[in-house]
């Protein structure tokens, strides 16, 4: 008989459960037991398959990943790792990639937390990167070196929505010998499958529309195996590993993702459309317009009639108009963050774009008024009038 402690610690064994679970159980737990020191050998040499510490791997934070590869590769051949956030998906990524002496080609327009890594971070190991107009396929071919490690690429920048061409990319990374990285967040597997379109590997927050509630955090890279386990090792080294409650609720949302994804670039396009007609609006950024420079582009890129959910709207007057449409929604909230179920807004130059100065701004064809909207799921019709009662407030 054991001691009250010994048995308030180890408890009876778990009952057993023959069957397979519909949902899968998340695997709370820090570490795995094993049956012999000798499997504990085998599964820590990689010779046999098991798990040892969820830091290195977690079944529920794998089964995440491998539905999103599932997603963007329907044969089934990419494979996936799971991250704590996006953030930890991109610097595991750029870390595995570079090394002291390496160079970096990114758009100009990259999403702000990857421009403060390899600034501030990377930069200080001897990465350098060379920010360049993406559109431009000459300057992009012109910018890369011998010592050029990587080409980024974002499928949807943000706020332009302006489309990556992922083949032309594709063809001057390959040309260098390099892989070709895209940041696919903006798009999701259901609007573009960057891997048909000869990109090496995809990352993701899925912070954004794989979760798709705004209640969760996290980050996924899908590629080919041999590019994905070196990008699993700098993510067991760094340490961004997902939790399994959080992998979790990326798997039930991800269920959802084709309908939820569909109707909102649904919604955006019925917005994006009404608002470019609105007298107080000097410009509307969405693929689905045939104004937008990318309309074409993304129509040989992407999913019949999606465009991505993410709307920018410039109003007539400047920052002051923008500050008003922003402070003039009702339904939409005045919240940064994109691909939830609320639709979201913020005035860019003072929010996403805050460190970016007048002139940085004006190169990057940012309008002091630009208002970037994420379109959730409400009805179409109930954010047109709540944009367009914003929008009718200042004068
Ligand atoms: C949000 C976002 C990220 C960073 O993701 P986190 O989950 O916040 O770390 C990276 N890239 C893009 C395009 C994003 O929108």
């Amino acid at each position: 008989m054991t001691g009250e402690s010994t048995r308030a610690v180890h408890g009876p064994p778990p009952r057993e459960v023959r069957q397979h679970p519909l949902v899968p159980p998340v695997y709370r737990t820090a570490t795995f037991v094993f049956d012999s020191a000798e499997e504990a050998e085998e599964v820590f040499a990689g010779r046999q398959q098991g798990w040892s510490y969820s830091r290195t791997d977690n079944p529920t934070a794998q089964a995440f990943a491998d539905a999103v590869a599932a997603l963007e590769d329907p044969t089934l051949a990419a494979v996936g790792q799971p991250f704590a956030s996006g953030m930890a998906a991109i610097s595991s990524t750029l870390i595995a990639l570079c090394s002291s002496g390496s160079h970096v080609v990114a758009p100009q327009e990259v999403y702000g937390g990857t421009w403060s890594l390899l600034t501030r971070q990377l930069a200080r190991f001897g990465v350098t990167t060379s920010f360049v107009d993406a559109t431009d396929l000459e300057a992009v071919a012109a910018a890369v070196r011998p010592e050029t490690a990587v080409l980024w690429g974002e499928v949807l920048a943000n706020p332009s929505m302006t489309v990556a061409d992922l083949p032309g990319l594709a063809q001057i990374a390959h040309d260098a010998g390099i892989p070709f990285v895209v940041d696919a967040t903006f798009a999701s597997p259901v609007v573009c499958r960057p891997l048909e379109h000869g990109v090496d590997l995809v990352v993701h927050s899925a912070t954004k529309y794989l979760g798709g509630h705004a209640d969760v955090t996290g980050g996924v890279v899908v590629g080919a195996a041999a590019l994905v386990d070196r990008v699993r090792t700098a993510r067991v080294d760094l340490g961004g590993a997902l939790a399994p409650d959080e992998a979790f609720l990326l798997t039930r949302g991800l269920a959802t993702l084709p309908l939820r994804m569909r109707r909102q670039c649904e919604t955006a396009s019925t917005v994006a459309a009404a608002l470019a007609k609105h007298p107080r609006v000097a410009r509307v950024d969405h693929p689905s317009l045939p104004t937008h420079r990318d309309h074409q582009l993304a129509q040989s890129l992407f999913a019949p009639g999606l465009f991505g959910a993410v709307v920018t709207v410039t109003p007539h007057g400047g920052r002051e108009a923008g500050l008003a449409l922003v402070n003039g929604i009702g339904i939409i909230q005045r919240a940064t963050s994109l691909g939830g179920t609320v639709s979201k807004a913020v005035h860019v130059p003072t929010t996403t774009h805050v460190s970016m100065d007048a002139g940085s701004l004006a190169a990057a064809g940012i309008d002091p008024a630009a208002v970037r909207v994420s379109i959730g799921l409400e009805d179409a019709q109930d954010l047109i009038e709540d944009l367009t009662q914003a929008l009718d407030v200042f004068s």
